[in-house]
């Protein structure tokens, strides 16, 4: 699709992560504006083939849940990764608003994110390992998608070759204290995450918020029960039972995606119209946050 990266203008910084950072770019000969992640190489000699490997299988994703990647741009000492432009992710929204997300949007992201994941696994045998609020993206269209899987995973993997990618705050306990015996996690590892993500969301706060390191939010994934959803707090016994469900500690008796998808919550969400869109225009006008609200009603 892009081919010349001289005809990138940048626009405006999106947002900083561990593995680089994601610009708002024009393509000059077309007009059409994307979001550029662009990550730092490192150097070594297969992993330009292997990126592109990876690029291959997003570019061939169908998938409504999936943000759409539209090419890549490798430089001797960076790679881009085009995909298409959402308004803004869960995390910043979450900050913006410093309000709990409502559980009927709540719905619509657990659809999204349990469709996405299960697309991604079971046709391109891709474990995301990276589920958080900050690559849950949304548009005022009321489209949730899940980005940033595969790719950086990997490229994290072949910078570092460890097991770290991921952030630890998300990080399922099998993956922290891995089992000798079958020391490899799966999709299982990305169900819990998503749980903390749905908790942090529906309450508006990150459920280990109280410590002050990974290595303390670690220890508490391991050594105490799982977070949960607030027993004061208005929320429908689905809800709270999928919840649970994602945040098995043993990960043996934590769902898969097939039953999952069979999950009253899941089922009653892909029945049930949510105008998440309309839900996060007036969220944003509650906060009274003028640029946002002009960007999300008048797409580029
Ligand atoms: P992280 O996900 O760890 O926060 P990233 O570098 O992946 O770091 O992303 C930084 C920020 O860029 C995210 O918080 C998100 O809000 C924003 N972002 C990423 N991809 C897109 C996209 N396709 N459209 C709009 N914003 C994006
Ligand atoms: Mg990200």
């Amino acid at each position: 699709y892009y081919t010349d990266i001289k005809e990138m203008e940048h626009i405006e910084e999106l947002g900083n992560g561990t593995c680089g950072h994601v610009v708002k770019m024009k393509h000059k000969p077309s007009g059409k504006v994307i979001a550029v992640k662009q990550m730092r190489r490192s150097g070594n000699s297969d992993e330009a083939k292997r990126i592109i490997m990876d690029i291959e299988v997003v570019l061939k994703s169908d998938c409504k849940y999936i943000v759409k990647c539209l090419g890549c741009f490798i430089t001797e000492s960076e790679v881009w990764i085009c995909m298409e432009l959402m308004d803004t992710c869960f995390d910043k929204l979450l900050k913006r608003l410093k309000q709990a997300v409502p559980e009927e949007v709540l719905g619509k992201v657990s659809v999204a994110t349990v469709e996405a994941l299960a697309y991604l696994k079971d046709y391109h045998n891709v474990i995301h390992r990276d589920v958080k609020p900050s690559n849950i993206l949304l548009d005022s269209k009321g489209n949730v998608k899940l980005c940033d899987f595969g790719i950086s995973g990997r490229l994290v993997d072949s910078m570092a070759k460890s097991r770290s990618a991921g952030c630890a705050a998300y990080m399922a306990p099998e993956r922290i204290e891995p089992d000798p015996q079958n020391p490899d996690y799966d999709v299982r590892a990305d169900v819990w995450s998503l749980g903390i993500t749905l908790v942090e969301l529906a309450t508006g706060v990150f459920p280990y918020q109280d410590c002050k390191t990974d290595f303390e939010v670690l220890t508490k994934v391991i050594g105490t029960d799982p977070p949960s959803l607030p027993k004061d707090k208005d929320f429908s016994t689905e809800f709270r039972n999928f919840v649970a469900c994602c945040l098995t500690k043993d990960k043996k008796q934590r769902p898969k995606y097939t039953k999952l998808k069979n999950h009253i919550f899941i089922k009653k969400y892909q029945e049930t119209e949510v105008n998440v869109g309309d839900w996060y225009v007036r969220a944003l006008e509650s906060v009274g946050d003028r640029a946002a609200i002009r960007k999300a009603s008048s797409p580029e």
